[in-house]
């Protein structure tokens, strides 16, 4: 048979059409009324996709340059600064802050699960200067409960800044940043944008605009106060990733359109986003509901996110055989853990461009390797599909009202409602 080649991978994802043709054809000048208009026009859009009255920065890294603006414009050499780690990208804030001086206490849960708010709230000093976090701990597949930390430092009369690296948690969680007072909350284009890698967004509440003009740690390439000032002139402060800013352009109208209505062909960006997030979450239920009846198990059963699904292979089976398997046989790219969990579990993406036909079809590939490389007792072809199809049914006749927490979570994970 032939195989087409499709990513399942929780960054890069799979390539908007209409995207990649604004890509091919954006051959323009950035210093020029035609850039100006398309980057003012982005920029706009993507404060509708964050939820944010705030201005919304465009940066030309991956999503980590702007975990790192955020520690370098933010932070002052000593500060005294809390993370919340569950995984590898919890690590690496720490890294990061480190990096650049700060004194770092950490909260940490162990690996496929999510930490109490009653952690945090005794790590939480008064000397703390910023809490940094995920929304979704993408090498684990766990979900955090943003709307509680905001709370706590609301609560506590805190002067932290709350910090989320949203690099997942974009288009998979429904995110308030100004309701919940989120102060600083981050993106990445290869995740939910359905656009190659190369751009980060970066979005700042007041409070942590004010905390920069008192923060001294260096930053030249990422003084996030030149690139806002150029950007309200509808230009960047250096030479932009032109072609990705017409890609992602692009594809905020197909979110957007997603919203389409017969009075508003061209749709909505704010119900846009919200109909991506409810993708997300059916894709990512009926995956999980899949690889159980399959005779796996979830890493992370308690605070699943809708980004990536991370599995527990049968014991004795090393993930990267099916990783390798799901590749040979079907082009159908996975991700293996990360670090120490390389060979213990395999991550599926639901985030982005991803429909019912791709998720269906990734199931059945998944059976394909399952019974005939290491066959359960009580699994047969059809046991992961029809777990799946009755997940897809169950979320279509019900509103998908199921939201026991602010954060998005099925089961109440903290009081908020
Ligand atoms: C992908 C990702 C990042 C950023 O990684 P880059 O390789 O720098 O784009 C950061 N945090 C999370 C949670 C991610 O999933």
């Amino acid at each position: 048979m032939i195989r087409k080649t499709r990513l399942f991978t929780p960054g890069p994802t799979p390539l908007l059409p209409a995207a990649q043709f604004a890509m091919a054809a954006a051959d323009i000048h950035h210093r020029t009324a035609e850039f100006r208009a398309m980057y003012t026009r982005v920029l706009s859009q993507l404060k509708d996709f964050f939820g944010t009255k705030n201005d919304v920065l465009i940066l030309s890294s991956s999503g980590t340059g702007a975990m790192e603006a955020a520690v370098s414009n933010l932070t002052s050499p000593g500060d005294r600064v809390l993370v919340l780690t569950a995984g590898k990208f919890g690590e690496r804030w720490s890294g990061i802050a480190k990096a650049f001086g700060c004194e770092v206490d950490v909260v940490s849960a162990p690996y496929g699960h999510t930490f109490s708010i009653e952690e945090v709230k005794a790590a939480l000093k008064l000397e703390t200067r910023a809490i940094f976090m995920q929304a979704t701990e993408t090498s684990t597949g766990v979900r955090h409960c943003v709307p509680a930390v905001a709370k706590l430092i609301k609560d506590t009369h805190s002067e932290a800044l709350l910090v989320v690296d949203a690099i997942t948690g974009l288009g998979t969680t429904h995110l308030d940043m100004d309701a919940w007072g989120v102060d600083v909350l981050i993106g990445g284009s290869q995740k939910s944008f359905m656009i190659p890698p190369g751009l980060s967004f970066i979005a700042l509440s007041d409070k942590a605009w004010d905390r920069m003009e008192a923060s001294y740690n260096p930053r030249y390439y990422f003084d996030l106060r030149k690139e806002r000032k150029n950007a309200r002139n509808g230009e960047s402060a250096y030479t932009p990733a032109v072609a990705l800013i017409a890609a992602l352009g692009a594809a905020l109208d197909y979110i957007a359109g997603q919203a389409a209505t017969t009075d508003n062909p061209a749709g909505d960006l704010v119900a846009g986003r919200k109909k991506l997030v409810e993708n997300a979450e059916t894709i990512a239920a009926m995956t999980r509901a899949a690889v159980q009846a399959l005779g796996m198990t979830l890493f992370a059963p308690d605070a699943p996110s809708a980004a990536a699904t991370a599995v527990l292979p049968p014991v004795g089976i090393d993930s990267g055989v099916i990783v390798k398997e799901l590749k040979a046989r079907f082009a159908a790219v996975i991700t293996n853990g990360q670090g120490e969990m390389k060979g213990q579990i395999f991550r599926i993406a639901h985030l982005g461009f991803f429909d019912f036909m791709d998720t269906i079809a990734f199931i059945g590939a998944l059976e394909q390797v399952v019974m005939k490389s290491f066959p359960q007792p009580g699994v047969q072809f059809g046991s992961g599909l029809i777990a799946a199809q009755k997940v897809y049914a169950e979320r279509s006749a019900t509103a998908a009202a199921d939201n026991q927490c602010l954060c998005g979570r099925t089961q109440a994970c903290c009081s908020l409602k």
